[in-house]
């Protein structure tokens, strides 16, 4: 057993952020060091908020002194002392994926070392000819390989890869109307697109015509024309009242909506006029992104783009067989290309090894970071600090095991040994018990959510941690067997039959979902789970059903090699209602709070105007909303915060120094209902304010859902963007609970024990098994073995990740996928099972 001196720990003095209450503990450095608890009680707070927190403020105040007052109130990480910490490197996953244009190749670092290689050791042709470079032979650099540089990018797309086009399908849907009728629909409403009407029918366009009997130059001119005359609109009597006549400004309908996108401040008219484009591959580019000249280079017989689409596993394979080889030749006969080989390859296997070892070999390097689960994006954020060489520092991680299979997960404590071997130390809030008993040291935060946690319950070498009754986490140490589910429901509406399903990995498989059962999809990351719940089934039944409930951004047409394609299907006419549930944010700005998403903040603010105080001043319930002029406070705009401009570290908030995070002004919060004002309302944890709403059913309902499924700790008003994607799963989830749709819906969820304590994935568990209940179906894509045992049947696909997976193993009951030994999942559901 390892011993520790003094000298060697972190000690923490009288935190007190959020609900930590004056906690004070100490662990060992260099060691591997978890933190558990269910959600909310406050392990993130304590490793992210203080521990991480409080070394990043030490480290901008050393670098930015004059900025001391700044960071104070930006960065207060509300502990009295942290000592013996070393600086930190957080791989945090509330953090979003980064700006659009990251992919898997930019964050993991791989993308510089393909550029170089291209660059230094590509076949570049004689004579590349490429005009609007001026580029004639000569090598080019590693920039003319980034369609993110001015000399790398596609000359006619600026590296998009598409050219947005408005279309007239879009711009005019229904030709059977006539222009009067309102046949363009991208015309904008009130006076300009009246305007552009009467300068038609200045120059005799019939507008009462259906479009489709206008003739073609007609109709190609009114959308598309460059020309913009200056018409006399002669005067015309309208309602009585003569109007013109004015000097009108003709704009084609095409000119005008690339105008709108180009030149409007306001998000809301740039999308609307975005709507009318269509998206079509690069004719010059071939979508491909780059200039014409680094698109002929080629390296292992390949074009760029070529290695770039390819698994991060074949790709390691190829570069791998390529190092073995110029490895044998004696360096004297290297030419250049080959010395700059020699040199470049091996940090680029490093980076390829760690990063397929994490389980992310599925991916490849040009997977848009957007499309990326949390857990991916973290493993490959992971891998990549694994080239920086760095020592001496704490990685702090959140729950790096998301998305994980069982038999992935010793990966992961192979690098964290790695990682103490290099003198570092690893923090980590984790959920997995695998995990969590192989760390050196436990920090348990708890022993519930949000007041009734915030404290230490143990802290001390891992084995300890089993016997301490207090905490929840204890009883997962050495959970008892699992019961494997053998007695599946009766599948009451039949069956969703789908067959010869090619779909990304998947090629030519038959699925069946039995309906009104809960379906696990199992497999190793990369075999295909996502693929098949949400690409396939999701989109198949998006377009049968009336209803869709979804939080997957709209307008993502699929490309062409990432169709869908199934020879037949049947059942579909049972499923009436589609929700698909993921962890994406809930809303992108601070003004969207849990009160105003689950919808019970209407309510309240009714409750607020019906108060006598309220209505003898006349107030209405704008005045009791922070995102109405009339009762918010000015400083803030109703934020309750304000951005502070740091510019080494953006995007950071201080609370308001008017309202104090009140979002309110003054005059509104003398009104109060019941003893609490408006803002007292949302400062009220779920828990608290179940008492406080117990006669107004409405609020009431709302308040019980997310309670049910372990959310009572959180406040009504906690911000959108600062929920877990657990929580913002969960959050859905509830405000789905209380529709208590009559409708047979399918619910598809992608993962959703991720974030979870095991005893939150038993309530999680609980509810998705109460909708089944009631008739409805649900499918997961799941790792988490309790969650599978439960299931009335299972799905495992693989037998490997890519293309090694995506074929269906096994159909049947958990207790029967446990017998058969061609399934990993099985193998790990029958060591764990009674
Ligand atoms: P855990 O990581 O254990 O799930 P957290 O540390 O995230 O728990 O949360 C602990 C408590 O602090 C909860 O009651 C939560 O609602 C609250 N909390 C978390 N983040 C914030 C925040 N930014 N502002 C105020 N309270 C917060
Ligand atoms: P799982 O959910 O089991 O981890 P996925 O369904 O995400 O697996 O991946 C299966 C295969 O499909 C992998 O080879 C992966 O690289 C590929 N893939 C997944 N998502 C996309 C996407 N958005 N675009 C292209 N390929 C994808
Ligand atoms: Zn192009
Ligand atoms: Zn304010």
């Amino acid at each position: 057993m390892t011993t520790y001196s003094d000298a060697d720990f972190v000690r923490v003095v009288d935190a007190k952020l959020h609900n930590l209450n004056n906690v004070s503990v100490e662990f060992p450095r260099g060691a591997v060091v978890a933190f558990t608890g269910v959600s909310g009680s406050g392990k993130s707070s304590l490793a992210f908020g203080t521990i991480h927190g409080e070394a990043q403020r030490k480290y901008l105040e050393s670098v930015a002194p004059f900025a001391r007052r700044l960071i104070g109130s930006a960065v207060d990480p509300q502990v009295e002392l942290v000592e013996g910490m070393p600086p930190t490197v957080a791989l945090e996953q509330r953090t979003s994926a980064g700006g659009a244009r990251s992919d898997v190749g930019t964050i993991s670092a791989l993308s510089n070392s393909l550029r170089l290689l291209f660059s230094r050791a590509g076949d570049h042709p004689e004579h590349i000819l490429d005009s609007s470079h001026g580029i004639a032979g000569g090598r080019l650099t590693a920039g003319h390989f980034s369609p993110y540089t001015s000399e790398g990018m596609c000359p006619d797309c600026q590296g998009v890869g598409k050219q947005f086009e408005p279309a007239e399908e879009l711009m005019v849907p229904d030709p059977n109307l006539s222009i009067l009728d309102g046949a363009i629909a991208a015309w904008p409403g009130a006076w300009l697109g009246k305007n552009f009407r009467e300068i038609l029918e200045t120059l005799g366009v019939d507008t009462a015509r259906p479009w489709r009997e206008l003739d073609e130059a007609t109709k190609q001119w009114i959308l598309y024309t460059d020309e913009t005359p200056i018409i006399t609109v002669l005067p015309v009597r309208e309602a009585g009242r003569t109007q013109g006549p004015y000097e009108g400004k003709w704009e084609s309908v095409s000119r005008y909506l690339r105008r709108t996108v180009a030149a409007t401040q306001s998000d809301k008219n740039r999308a609307r006029a975005l709507s009318f484009f269509t998206a079509s591959t690069c004719p010059t580019c071939h979508g491909h992104r780059l200039n014409p000249a680094a698109l002929q280079v080629r390296y292992l017989d390949a074009a760029i783009w070529e290695l770039t689409h390819l698994d991060l596993d074949a790709l390691l394979a190829l570069l791998r067989r390529r190092y073995n080889h110029i490895a044998t030749r004696a360096p004297r006969d290297d030419g250049p290309e080959i010395g700059a080989e020699r040199i470049l390859l091996p940090t680029t296997l490093a980076i390829l090894d760690a990063v397929t070892q994490l389980g992310l070999g599925h991916l490849s390097m040009d997977r848009p970071a957007d499309t990326l689960s949390t857990g991916e994006l973290q493993r490959l954020r992971l891998a990549s600090q694994v080239h920086e060489g760095l020592f001496g520092v704490a990685y702090v991680l959140d729950e790096p095991s998301a998305g994980l299979h069982p038999a992935e997960k010793h990966t992961l404590s192979k690098l964290f040994a790695r990682f103490i071997a290099e003198g570092n130390s690893v923090l980590l809030v984790e959920h997995d018990m695998s995990l969590v008993t192989q760390a050196d040291w436990v920090i348990d935060v708890g022993p519930k959510a949000g007041v009734h946690g915030g404290r230490i319950v143990y802290s001390g070498p891992t084995h300890g941690l089993a016997t301490v009754e207090e905490s929840i986490t204890a009883r997962f140490v050495h959970p008892g067997p699992l019961r494997l589910n053998d007695a599946p429901r009766h599948p009451v509406r039949g069956e969703l039959k789908l067959a010869g399903i090619t779909a990304r990995n998947i090629v030519d498989q038959d699925v069946t979902i039995p309906l009104g059962q809960l379906t696990a999809v199992t497999g190793v990351s990369g075999s295909g789970k996502s693929t098949l719940v949400t690409h396939v089934i999701g989109s198949l039944v998006r377009k049968a059903v009336s209803t869709t409930v979804t939080d997957e951004p709209a307008g993502e047409e699929a490309t062409t090699d990432d169709a869908v394609a199934v020879t037949s299907v049947a059942g579909l006419e049972q499923i009436q209602r589609l929700v698909h549930i993921t962890q994406r944010p809930i809303g992108r700005t601070p003004r969207s709070v849990v009160a105003t998403y689950t919808g019970l903040f209407d309510r309240v603010r009714r409750i607020f105007a019906d108060t006598d105080q309220a209505r003898r001043r006349d107030w209405g319930i704008g005045r009791f909303s922070f995102n109405v002029a009339e009762g918010r406070c000015p400083e803030c705009s109703g934020l309750g915060q304000i951005e502070v401009e740091l510019i080494f570290l953006p995007g950071s908030y201080a609370t308001c120094p008017v309202c104090h995070g009140q979002r309110f002004n003054q005059e509104t919060l003398t009104i109060t209902w019941r003893g609490f004002t408006v803002a007292d309302i949302l400062a009220l944890s779920v828990a608290e304010a179940k008492s406080v709403f117990e006669d107004e059913p409405h609020v009431l309902r709302a308040l019980q859902a997310l309670e049910a499924i372990g959310l009572g700790y959180i406040t009504l008003g906690q911000r959108a963007t600062e929920l877990s994607g657990g929580e913002a799963q969960r959050i859905k989830l509830a405000t789905e609970l209380q529709r208590n749709a009559a409708a047979h819906t399918l619910y598809l969820f992608d993962e959703p024990s991720t974030g979870l304590h095991p005893a939150d994935v038993d309530l999680l568990n609980a509810q998705l098994h109460r909708l089944v209940d009631q008739g409805h179906t649900v499918i997961v894509a799941e790792h988490h073995q309790a969650m599978i045992a439960t299931a009335d049947h299972v799905i495992d696909l693989g037998p490997g990740a890519g293309d090694d997976g995506g074929r269906v193993i096994a159909a049947t009951t958990p207790a029967r996928l446990a017998a058969l030994s061609g399934s990993l999942t099985g193998q790990y559901l029958a060591a764990e099972a009674d």
